[in-house]
Formats: C-alpha cells, structure tokens, sequence
C-alpha cells in the first residue's frame, strides 16, 4: 500500500462542506448523473475525481492514533489526516 499523504484538518472540512453543497445543488436542480457537479480535484494528481471515500482507520501497532483516511477514485491516491489534528481545530 503506497504511503498516505498527511492534510490538515481545514483540507477535510473543506471536502466535506463541498459534498454538501453538490448534494444541495443536484436535489435543487434535479441532477441526473453526467450532470452532476464535479468533485473536489485530488491533491496529488490534480484529477477531479468519481467518488471520494473516507473513513476511520482501525488502529495497528504501527499506528495507535486515530485518523480520517480519505480515498479518491479512480486515481487511488490516498490521505491522512490525523483526528488530534481534527480536534485541535
Ligand atoms: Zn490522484
């Protein structure tokens, strides 16, 4: 698995008011698929994407912390951001 890149915690709220704003945007405007309105592009590649997933890591004996891992597909570039960094904010 190719290592994560760390983001801070403004780069997540961002992607997350974004995805609320696009799903505001197609119920408003009853969007049909192709229509849809892009995605955040990829911080690596610069690709907007299909689909952003995230979701919490499971701890591991390398990584005891918590953390938001956010994938973008179809590109596969992976992030990290650390939850001391999402409660600090
Ligand atoms: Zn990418």
């Amino acid at each position: 698995m190719p290592d994560r890149i760390e983001m801070p915690a403004d780069w997540l709220r961002y992607l997350q008011q974004s995805a609320e704003q696009r799903a505001e945007e197609i119920v408003q405007n009853v969007l049909q698929a192709p229509d849809y309105p892009t995605l955040p592009d990829c911080p690596t590649c610069a690709v907007s994407p299909e689909r952003i997933v995230s979701r919490m890591s499971e701890p591991t004996f390398e990584q005891d912390w918590a953390a938001v891992l956010v994938d973008f597909k179809p590109c596969g570039h992976g992030f990290t951001v650390p939850e001391s960094e999402l409660l600090r904010g």
